[in-house]
């Protein structure tokens, strides 16, 4: 199962997070979100995501 990083919310499968290069990822996640041109998106703007790929709505 994939996990969300708890600072940029992108999902992964396992390992470091590609972003933030965190390692603090939340199991339980909810709504999923792929953004293929985030620096255009206003909705990614909003949840401010600045770089493209697979997002977790909610991370707990
Ligand atoms: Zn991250």
């Amino acid at each position: 199962m994939r996990k969300a990083c708890r600072q940029c919310r992108i999902l992964v499968e396992s390992g470091a997070c590609p972003i933030c290069k965190n390692s603090d990822f939340g199991a339980s996640w909810n709504g999923r979100v792929i953004f293929i041109s985030a620096s255009k998106s206003s909705i990614a703007k909003k949840l401010s995501i600045a770089a493209d790929g697979d997002y977790a709505l909610k991370v707990r």
